[in-house]
């Protein structure tokens, strides 16, 4: 077995015991497998062990791993910042954007996608934390500019995303993380319908599962050191 094989496997078992210690089915959160900074063959060991969702944050090292990799049934999350030069290659390429926090991004992201693809999936980025140069819609801001982008033709809403800085032990985490959970709940209490909670990371992901997330962006811990 491959060390990215046997990563995996022990991600898969802490995502499996956080759920049970929630009281959660497995099934209820994905792992997405962030590749960033590593080449295709880590990628294809990551797919040989049965993974097949991939994040990415700089663009174009991802299109170029995207088109080596277009021979498989991959799907690709762009979890990284979009700059507005970069919405074509972003709607052009990827199934899935976890990082937008302004309408204007958005309606180029969806004025963008090819009309041969299926619409693109969207996630809403949150500064939960209001760090100060972070990116991320602040949690007030989340419920207008969620329904502006209900109604570009060629995106899909899917949820809301968030990186809260690093914590000093899980309760703390969990805290942070539940305000996330809180406010989708808030956003499909008004008329929304969102399924997806994008949260959690290598260090953290037990504090995510446990709040509710239904996607856990992992890199470390499946392709080692960056
Ligand atoms: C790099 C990155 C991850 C993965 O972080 P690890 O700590 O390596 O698991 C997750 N989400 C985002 C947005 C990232 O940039």
């Amino acid at each position: 077995m491959t060390m990215i094989a046997a990563n995996l496997q022990d991600v898969r078992a802490r995502l499996a015991a956080a759920c049970k210690a929630a009281g959660r089915s497995p099934a209820a959160v994905d792992l997405l497998a962030v590749s960033k900074t590593f080449g295709v063959d880590a990628v294809l060991q990551a797919f040989d062990a049965g993974q097949r969702a991939f994040g990415e944050n700089y663009i174009q090292e991802a299109v170029q791993k995207i088109a080596a990799l277009r021979h498989l049934p991959l799907e690709w999350h762009c979890i990284g910042p979009v700059q507005s030069n970069k919405t074509r290659l972003v709607a052009e390429n990827f199934d899935w954007v976890h990082t937008v926090d302004q309408f204007k991004t958005a309606k180029r992201l969806s004025d963008q996608r090819p009309l041969a693809l299926s619409p693109l999936q969207v996630c809403i980025q949150v500064n939960i934390d209001h760090g100060a140069n972070k990116s991320g819609v602040a949690p007030h801001d989340a419920l207008a500019l969620a329904r502006q982008i209900t109604e570009l033709p060629h995106l899909r809403l899917r949820g809301l995303m968030c990186i809260p800085e690093p914590c000093a032990n899980f309760a703390a985490a969990l805290a942070v993380h539940k305000r996330v959970k809180t406010l989708l709940d808030e956003l499909n209490a008004d008329g929304l319908s969102l399924d997806t909670l994008s949260l959690g990371m290598s260090q953290d992901l037990e504090a995510a599962v446990s709040a509710g997330s239904t996607l856990v962006r992992v890199g470390t811990a499946i392709f080692g050191k960056r």
